[in-house]
C-alpha cells in the first residue's frame, strides 16, 4: 500500500515565546543548549519568537490563527504566560482561544507554573536546569489538561484572568522589592523575604470570602499512614486534600494530627481553633537575631513614579458568585476585618518553585486556596513557616497566625493607605480586588 502523507499525524506545531529579560537573562542560552535539541528530537515544529517588550506576547497571541497551533509555550517566568492567558481571553472568539494550550519552559526567576507541573508529574522537587529539563520532557510526551482561570477585578474596574496567585503584604512586597536582585535567579526571593522579615510590616485590611462548602463531595472518612508516621509526599498530599475537603471554616487553622495507625478525619472539624499564641522564641542566623529588632510597620518603599504594566479589560465568563466591586455582598461570604502580614490567594501548588505553599491543591478542582497569616506572628515563627514551605510542611508549624480556607470567590479591601498588590507575580493597581474562580477554563501542557 501507499503512504498517503496526509494520512500521518502531522508533528506538533508550538509558538514558543522567549522572553531575553527573564530570570537571569539566559533564556536565548537555555534554549541553544536544552530545549531546542530535545523538541526538535521529539518531532515537535516550532517558530520561536523573542519578546522585544512587555505585553509584546500579549498582543501577538490576539492576532495568531487558532487551527495553525497546537499549543503556546512561554520560556520564561509566570509573568510572560500571564500575558498570553490574557492575550487570548482579549480576543472576540475567547471562547475558543482559551482553549489553546498553553505551557511553560522555566527561564524565569518565578517559576511557580513549573513547580507546580513538575510536582504533578511526580518528580522530585527541583530548581534550574534540573526543573527545565524535567519541564521539556513533559512538553514533549504533551498531555494537556484543563486548568482553572481566576477572573480578577481590580479597583479601576479593569479586569483579568489569573494562573497563579493574588497577593497583598508581605509576598507581594517580597515579590516586588526583590526586583533588584534579579540577577540572583530564585535566590531573589530568599534575600528580599529576609530583609522583609527585617522590618516586618502590617496591614490592616477587610477579606470577605465565599467559602466552598460543597456537601455533595465525597469525604474520606480516615487514612492509614505508615506505621513509623513518616508521611511520603503523595500521603501527605492526600491528606492535604482530604482535610481540605472539609472546607474548614472561618479563622480555623487547618491542621491534622499525624499518627501512627490511623488518622481518623472526622475528628477534624472539632480541633482546637484558637491555639494559645506561641511565645516568641529567638532565631538565629549567622548571629542575626530577628526579635531583637524593633517591631515598628514603616511605609512601604514605594517611589512615586512607578510605571504598572498595562492592563487591558477582557471577555470571560460572568462571575456568577461575586457581585461587582462596590456592590455589597451576599449573605454567605464571611469577613475578616484584621491586621494582617499577608493575604495570599493561590491556585497552584507552588507559588515558587521551591514554595510547595498548596499541596492540597491542584489544576482543576475549582478552588482558590486563601491564606491568611494574621499581625502579631513573631518574626521567628515567619521565618519557621516560610522555611518550612520549602518541604510543604509549613502546617505542621500549627501556627495560630495562619489560616487556610478553600474558596470560590473573594473580595479584599485594603485599609492601608499604602501597599503592593500582584497578580501572577505581575504587580496591579493597589486598592479594592476581588476574584472568583472558573474551573478548567484554560488548557495547560502538563505532560
Ligand atoms: P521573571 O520570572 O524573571 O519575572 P517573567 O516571565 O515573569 O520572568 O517576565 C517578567 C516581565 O518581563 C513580564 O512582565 C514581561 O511582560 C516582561 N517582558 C517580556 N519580554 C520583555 C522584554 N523583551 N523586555 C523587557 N521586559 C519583557
Ligand atoms: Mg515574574
Amino acid at each position: 500500500t501507499e503512504l498517503v502523507p496526509e494520512l500521518l499525524p502531522r508533528s506538533r506545531r508550538l509558538m514558543l515565546l522567549l522572553n531575553p529579560c527573564g530570570g537571569r537573562g539566559n533564556g536565548m542560552q537555555l534554549c541553544q543548549t536544552h530545549i531546542l535539541p530535545m523538541i526538535s528530537e521529539a518531532d515537535i515544529s516550532y517558530n520561536l519568537i523573542q519578546t522585544e517588550r512587555q505585553n509584546h506576547a500579549r498582543e501577538l497571541v490576539q492576532g495568531i490563527r487558532l487551527e495553525e497551533w497546537d499549543g503556546i509555550v512561554v520560556i520564561s517566568g509566570d509573568g510572560l504566560l500571564y500575558e498570553v492567558i490574557n492575550g487570548l481571553m482579549e480576543r472576540p472568539d475567547w471562547e475558543d482561544a482559551i482553549k489553546m494550550p498553553v505551557g511553560i519552559l522555566p527561564c524565569g526567576s518565578g517559576n511557580a507554573l513549573a513547580g507546580s507541573i513538575n510536582y504533578n508529574a511526580g518528580f522530585d522537587q527541583a530548581l534550574g536546569s534540573e526543573l527545565l529539563l524535567n519541564c521539556i520532557l513533559l512538553l514533549c510526551r504533551g498531555t494537556v489538561i484543563p486548568m482553572d482561570l481566576v477572573s480578577v477585578t481590580t479597583c479601576s474596574g479593569i479586569r483579568s484572568f489569573s494562573f497563579l496567585s493574588i497577593a497583598w503584604g508581605f509576598i507581594s512586597d517580597v515579590d516586588i522589592e526583590s526586583e533588584k536582585y534579579r540577577h540572583m535567579g530564585s535566590a531573589r526571593f530568599t534575600v528580599g523575604t529576609m530583609v522583609r522579615v527585617a522590618s516586618l510590616r502590617t496591614y490592616r485590611g477587610r477579606l470577605s470570602y465565599l467559602p466552598a462548602l460543597d456537601a455533595h463531595r465525597p469525604i474520606c472518612r480516615s487514612i492509614t499512614l505508615s506505621p513509623n508516621g513518616s508521611l511520603a509526599p503523595f500521603q501527605r498530599s492526600q491528606l492535604h486534600r482530604t482535610v481540605s475537603d472539609f472546607g474548614l471554616c472561618e479563622e480555623r487553622n487547618v491542621m491534622y494530627k499525624r499518627s501512627s495507625t490511623n488518622l481518623d478525619t472526622s475528628e477534624l472539624p472539632s480541633f482546637e481553633t484558637s491555639p494559645s499564641p506561641g511565645s516568641p522564641t529567638a532565631y538565629h542566623t549567622s548571629s542575626f537575631n530577628f526579635d531583637t529588632l524593633s517591631d515598628d510597620t514603616p511605609e512601604p518603599m514605594l517611589s512615586k513614579d512607578i510605571k504598572l504594566p498595562r492592563h487591558h479589560q477582557v471577555n470571560g465568563p460572568k462571575d456568577d458568585v461575586l457581585p461587582p466591586l462596590g456592590k455589597p455582598l451576599p449573605k454567605n461570604y464571611i469577613t475578616v476585618e484584621d491586621n494582617f502580614v499577608l493575604v495570599l490567594a493561590i491556585y497552584q501548588t507552588h507559588l515558587g518553585a521551591d514554595l510547595f505553599t498548596a499541596p492540597f491543591s491542584s489544576f482543576d478542582d475549582g478552588l482558590i486556596h486563601l491564606f491568611f497569616v494574621k499581625a502579631g506572628i513573631s518574626r521567628a515563627a515567619l521565618v519557621r513557616l516560610f522555611l518550612a514551605m520549602e518541604k510543604g510542611t509549613h502546617f505542621e508549624t500549627e501556627c495560630p497566625y495562619l489560616t487556610h480556607v478553600p474558596v470560590r470567590a473573594f473580595r479584599l479591601e485594603p485599609l492601608t493607605r499604602k501597599g503592593i498588590l500582584t497578580v501572577d507575580g505581575e504587580r496591579v493597581e493597589y486598592g479594592p480586588i476581588q476574584g472568583q474562580i472558573h474551573k478548567g477554563l484554560s488548557n495547560l501542557i502538563a505532560g
